[in-house]
């Protein structure tokens, strides 16, 4: 099942129908498809023993430049290769959060939902071969590449792999839900979305907006800016995501300069739920 921004485009279950049909169908829909390779019982159609991305990466010359609407052009492509997965580019506005449980994604997206007090709302999502699942929201660009660790965010500059395409674990891709595509509310577009750089409040020294650059901004603070210096670093921490690493690293910061744990974790607390609050 399958739909676009301004159209909501039902195809038929999976199973009797060709891989060739599934890929027209998602053209006619004004999806731009792509062949990838398949996962063989070799590993990949690619041939290659040790490819690093089987059954994902495209079978044509240009890759992801070659994706198309064309239905000739399509038909073309799984006459030569009947078994080819499905590639799709997200349309101009549309992200895709691609959620991969083995490295990690699951759990730090539940933590980072759970710290910001929200749910992923309801859209259209696919389950992955692998155990993950593909989120597709309407959000305008830009976007960052990451929402957290393990769980990338794919747009029109990349592609995914759709259902019914087949997973190297032997399942194959399905679609979770025949919702559309919903549009991303604010606390999801700012984790999404790549910002401007806040202006720092003032009084405060920045030393940088890079891992370091934020460290080195808590721990230079000054008397009088320092909870201001925290909430700026970790707004910027929590605009990539929260990572665990980077925010032990603040809490470290902070408590050099002098800051107690109440104030801290207070502090923090405040700029992680900042996350749902701005536009
Ligand atoms: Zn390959």
């Amino acid at each position: 099942m399958m739909s676009v921004p301004g159209g909501h485009v039902h195809g038929t279950a999976s199973g009797r129908q060709s891989m060739a049909e599934h890929a027209a169908a998602y053209a006619r829909a004004g999806l731009r498809v792509l062949p990838l390779n398949w996962p063989t019982s070799a590993g990949c159609s690619c041939g290659h023993a040790d490819c690093p991305s089987p059954g994902k990466h495209p079978l044509t010359r240009s890759g992801k430049d070659d994706a198309s609407t064309d239905i000739r052009k399509i038909a073309a492509w799984w006459t030569c290769w009947p078994e080819a997965n499905i590639g799709l580019r997200p349309a101009d506005g549309v992200v895709v959060l691609d959620v991969d449980p083995r490295a990690g994604g699951a759990k730090r997206l539940a933590e980072l939902l759970a710290a910001c007090g929200v749910e992923l709302p309801p859209t259209q999502t696919a389950n992955t071969g692998g155990g993950g699942i593909h989120a597709w929201y309407q959000c305008p660009a830009p976007y960052r590449g990451h929402l957290c660790e393990g769980v990338d965010i794919k747009s029109s500059t990349g592609y995914v792999v759709a259902p019914p395409s087949m997973h190297a674990s032997g399942r194959r891709y399905s679609w979770a839900t025949q919702a559309e595509i919903s549009v991303a509310p604010n606390w999801l577009r700012k984790l999404v979305r790549r910002p401007a750089v806040a202006p720092p409040p003032d009084g405060t020294k920045i030393a940088g907006s890079g891992t370091d650059g934020l460290v080195r901004t808590v721990a230079s603070a000054t008397e009088g800016g320092r909870n201001k210096a925290l909430h700026w670093a970790a707004c910027r921490a929590t605009e990539r995501g929260a990572p665990v690493v980077l925010l032990d690293q603040l809490r470290a910061a902070a408590r050099s300069i002098g800051l107690s744990e109440q104030e801290i974790e207070r502090t923090i607390r405040s700029a992680l739920n900042s996350a749902r609050s701005v536009a």
